[in-house]
């Protein structure tokens, strides 16, 4: 047998159940099918994952947002010496709670992250 025929057929893999034996991909493409045309169960499942996908994402932008602001607000209050630094960026970080900007308990964490 040619190496690229061998090749070709361990490609013919069910992304659901990596299930791999299947003579042709007309075959795989059929048992794929079946995953997901077996009653709503399976794509209720899948709809969850995704918007949990979803959410993970808009969290991950947000705390790039938050790192951003974060860095923001260092070189805004943060100039010279480490403990006007430290007192500067306290305050300023208290007048973004206040503003709303900030919530009480990522501001606890940035000072946390901050004083480690
Ligand atoms: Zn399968």
């Amino acid at each position: 047998m040619a190496p690229g025929a061998a090749q070709q057929r361990s490609e013919l893999r069910c992304p659901v159940c990596a299930l791999s034996d299947f003579p042709d991909a007309e075959s795989l493409s059929r048992h794929a099918d079946g995953h997901f045309s077996n009653g709503g169960g399976s794509n209720e499942e899948g709809d969850r994952l995704l918007a949990r996908e979803l959410q993970r994402e808009e969290r991950a932008a947000r705390e790039a947002d938050e790192r951003r602001e974060f860095e923001r607000l260092r070189a805004e209050y943060g100039m010279n010496g480490r403990g006007s630094y430290d007192r500067q960026m306290g305050e300023g970080m208290e007048r973004a709670v206040r503003r709303g900007h900030m919530s009480s308990v990522e501001y606890h964490e940035k000072r946390v992250k901050f004083d480690s």
